[in-house]
C-alpha cells in the first residue's frame, strides 16, 4: 500500500488540496496534511505540486 508524504519544500499554494479526489488532503498549519487512509496513491497531487514537493511513500 502506498501513501504520499509532503516535505519542506512547501510553500503551502494549495494547488494539491484542491486536486485530490478522495479529500485525502486537508489544510494544517504548516503544509497540508495527509489522511492515509483515503489517499488511494492516484498521484495527482505530485503531478499538479509545482515545488516537487509531494512523493509517493509505502505506508
Ligand atoms: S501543491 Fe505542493 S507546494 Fe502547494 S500546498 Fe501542495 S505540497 Fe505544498
Ligand atoms: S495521491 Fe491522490 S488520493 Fe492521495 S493525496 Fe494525492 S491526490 Fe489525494
Amino acid at each position: 500500500m502506498t501513501t504520499v508524504l509532503i516535505d519542506d519544500r512547501c510553500t503551502a499554494c494549495g494547488a494539491c488540496l484542491a486536486t485530490c479526489p478522495t479529500g485525502a488532503l486537508r489544510v494544517a498549519p504548516l503544509r497540508p496534511r495527509v489522511i492515509d487512509s483515503r489517499c488511494t496513491a492516484c498521484l495527482d497531487c505530485v503531478e499538479i505540486c509545482p515545488r516537487g514537493a509531494i512523493r509517493e511513500v509505502a505506508r
